[in-house]
């Protein structure tokens, strides 16, 4: 057969002597990795030319200066050098430093920025998390006066943060951590103190600020610092963000650098302020009554409004690393040998190396699949961000016009919550009212209500799978470089990613913030009625993708749901309450679960929808088939890895809080008697061996088999081993999958040599 032929295999038949030859097409292989172009419509931005304009532009920057500083040694300090301090004016110039702002403010992109933020953060970690994260500290600092700001705040603030000729554009950090014993996860122990110094008949009062931060970001050459602070004075209610400046009057103290192992590309800094501010910075403003200053919203609602969009980047970081770790690792495992005595050019040893090893390609599998869950799952929470801004505009505009604040307000949003669900009723039904289902449907307080429930669960998600999960998946891809893997010259600086991949699973609230969040937000009857939806459709998604995994993910989901519902009502052996607050044991565990399913369904759905979007564009022709088969794969591998998880969260969490009996006189009394399965043995045959197999025979004798004590009775839980049972058989090709993928690995070319360090 000739080479490069589009048939693969010949299958032989013998007939007699007659053999016949039939040629099978040859399936579709992974020939390079995924182009620019294909991701871009993975990640569904290829109609938005500004974004690709921006990757391209950071991009430049990241495998450019950035690449260079990591590679001239510049993160073993922790100082904030000239070195690192140059990157300041590197961002400004490509761009950067102006994603966040509109046009209106000096920025460059139209309307909600949360995408291109994440894209931002993408390219950069795909070298250095640490100048992703003082680019996006610096956003983080202006967030709180971008959400919550008043006119006046916004318009300041946000019209002097573009790079300008003859000033210096603000810079600015967000402070919130706080020494020990005050704020970490606990946001409410507030040390930073706010008190009026003067305040004039007629006059704006003057207020004195104290804010001792830790490890605040962007410390080593911010001018401007967003605090969270609390009321030391009668005439202030409450806790509140300011807006202090380099210049205001009274103490400006960076403080000691941070000792930090990790992102020192990033400057961490513990400052001390004590400084006199106006009144008018605080943020969003305030009303005074009865002589007393109300801010209109407390620190904790600002930086509500805050993280629920910045984590979704952070999320973005991590994932950006795993992905960055594939061609690395391929390039060493490929070169591995050669040069030796042994393997000369053309033999398996020499052009493969380690990848003749069927377990380096398959964990090399698993890092890739876990990068595009992430990936996949942080740019749909980013895209559903986007989506949701102008949604929640027009609820804060109706629900200020209706006058509608506190319980009102609560109600409210209860009712938007049965009419998300009826219109997702609606829009299942063959044939639906259409008037209601067109009225709900452009209605945008129903349309909000729909879509902040899944953001309220994609946002921590997110946040937790991708950084917690990913940083355990970075040790991996370290573990398949060997020794080079711990050392500053690892191709890919993957040693500093996954150190750093720690960093990301902590601030902006690390695991437990996330899981507690989603503890919470996972249990709103909205959501819970779109995963019911997401179930059916997956199965639906199946029937054509039967290869990708969907049906078993939708057996996972089935029963990850079928285990919250029963911990929402099912108590311990003790009779205690299980899915409740302060039972982080039930609820952790199940938000993590969750995290796996979401990640993996969110893969999947890229994938069916590249299908379906790229067929007809010829920029990606040749590779997506390749891709596309290969992409498949790594999907499959990914919901059997996430079902398996599932399955184990939810198994222990379903029987490990009832009590094991043991040998007592009460246990056994629920056991057959010996004898008595003797004498039932003539009316059931084979009900004695059957019991026997179950180790509830009690016998005669008195002794009992050496184990624990009667087996438990699981009668009331069968539905959940019927579903689990169903789960692990839905397990079918997942094997196979993972082994097409590795052999897709070991015959992709990738470049002679790593674009960066340039
Ligand atoms: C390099 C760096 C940069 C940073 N930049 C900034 C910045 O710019 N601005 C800023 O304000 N902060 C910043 N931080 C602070 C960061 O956000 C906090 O470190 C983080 O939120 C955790 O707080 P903590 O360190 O006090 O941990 P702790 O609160 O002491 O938590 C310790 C452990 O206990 C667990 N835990 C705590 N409370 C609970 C609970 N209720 N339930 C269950 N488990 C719990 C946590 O999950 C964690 O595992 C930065 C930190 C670092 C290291």
């Amino acid at each position: 057969m000739e080479q490069g032929s589009c048939c693969f295999a010949a299958r032989v038949l013998i007939a007699g002597c007659v053999t016949i030859y039939f040629m099978e097409p040859k399936p579709p292989t992974l020939q390079t990795l995924p182009s620019d172009e294909l991701r871009a419509i993975l990640w569904r931005f290829s109609d938005r030319y500004d974004l690709q304009m921006l990757v391209q532009s950071v991009r430049a920057v990241a495998r450019g200066p950035v690449a260079r500083l990591v590679a001239n040694g510049v993160r073993n300090s922790h100082e904030w050098t000239e070195e690192k301090n140059s990157l300041l004016e590197v961002f400004d110039g490509s761009g950067i430093s102006a994603v966040f702002l509109g046009p209106e403010y000096g920025g460059f992109i139209e309307g909600p920025k949360n995408l291109a933020m994440a894209l931002v953060a993408f390219e950069l970690s795909w070298v250095d998390a640490g100048a992703a994260t003082f680019s996006l500290a610096g956003n983080l600092g202006l967030a709180p006066i971008h959400e919550r700001g008043t006119p006046e705040q916004r318009e300041h603030y946000m019209s002097l943060t573009a790079p300008a000729e003859g000033r210096a554009p603000i810079r600015a950090a967000f402070a919130l951590t706080e020494p020990i014993p005050f704020v970490g996860v606990e946001t409410g122990l507030l040390g930073g103190k706010l008190r009026v110094v003067s305040w004039k008949e007629g006059e704006e009062p003057v207020l004195h600020v104290d804010k001792r931060g830790r490890f605040i970001t962007n410390m080593g050459f911010a001018n401007v610092v967003t605090a969270a602070v609390d009321s030391a004075d009668e005439r202030i209610k409450g806790s509140c963000l300011v807006i202090l400046e380099k210049g205001d009057q009274g103490i400006w103290d960076r403080g000691i650098p941070t000792r930090k192992l990790v992102h020192q590309l990033s400057s961490t800094r513990d400052p001390v302020f004590s400084l006199q501010v106006p009144a008018s910075r605080i943020i969003g403003g305030y009303t005074v009554k009865d002589g007393v200053i109300i801010p209109n919203y407390s620190h904790g609602e600002v930086i509500e409004a805050v993280f629920r969009r910045t984590r979704v980047t952070v999320g973005l970081m991590t994932a950006a690393k795993l992905l960055s770790a594939v061609e690395p690792v391929i390039r060493y495992q490929r070169a591995r040998f050669r040069g030796g005595e042994a393997g000369e050019p053309g033999s398996p040893r020499y052009d493969l190396g380690l990848q003749t090893k069927q377990d380096v390609l398959h964990r090399l599998v698993d890092v890739w699949a876990t990068g595009e869950a992430s990936a996949a799952l942080g740019f749909e929470a980013a895209r559903m961000f986007d989506a949701l801004d102008p949604l929640e505009k027009a609820k804060d505009r109706i629900f200020a016009e209706r006058k509608l604040v506190g319980r009102a307000a609560f109600k409210v949003l209860a009712k938007l919550g049965d009419e998300a669900i009826e219109f997702l009723n609606l829009s299942r039904e063959a044939a639906p009212d259409e008037a209601k289902l067109a009225a709900l449907r452009d209605d945008p307080l129903v349309q909000f209500a729909l879509l902040d429930a899944q953001a309220n669960v994609f946002c921590p998600a997110c946040k937790l799978w991708n950084t917690g999960y990913g940083a355990t998946m970075m040790r991996e891809a370290v573990s398949l470089m060997g020794g080079y893997g711990v050392t500053e010259d690892c191709p890919g600086f993957l040693g500093h990613k996954w150190m750093d991949a720690q960093l990301e699973a902590t601030y902006e609230g690390p695991e437990a913030v996330q899981r507690r969040q989603m503890s919470l937000t996972m249990t709103n009857p909205v959501f819970l009625a779109l995963f019911e939806t997401w179930i059916k459709d997956l199965r639906a998604t199946a029937s054509g993708r039967p290869e990708s995994g969907a049906c078993l993910l939708a057996s996972a989901m089935q029963l990850w749901l079928w285990t919250l519902r029963h911990l929402q009502t099912a108590t311990d052996a003790n009779g205690q309450k299980l899915y409740q607050s302060n039972r982080q044991g039930v609820t952790f565990p199940l938000a993590d679960a969750l995290c796996w399913l979401l990640a993996s369904r969110q893969q999947i759905l890229d994938v069916i929808n590249l299908e379906s979007s790229a067929a007809t564009n010829p920029a990606v022709a040749e590779e997506l088939p390749g891709v596309l088969s290969f992409l498949i794969s790594l999907c499959h591998v990914q919901a059997a890895r996430a079902a398996g998880e599932v399955s184990r969260t939810c198994a222990d969490l379903v029987f490990g809080y009832n009590s094991h009996p043991e040998w007592t006189e009460q246990a056994c009394a629920a056991c057959y008697g010996a004898s008595e399965l003797d004498e039932l043995e003539g009316v059931i045959p084979g009900i004695a061996s059957a019991a026997r197999g179950t180790g509830t025979v009690h016998e005669d004798s008195q002794a009992h088999p050496v184990k624990a004590g009667p087996c438990p009775d699981v009668s009331a839980l069968q539905p959940f081993l019927r579903l689990n049972g169903k789960l692990n058989s839905c397990l079918t090709g997942s094997r196979l999958a993972k082994d097409r993928a590795a052999v897709a690995l070991s015959q992709v070319m990738i470049p002679e040599a790593l674009d960066y360090p340039q």
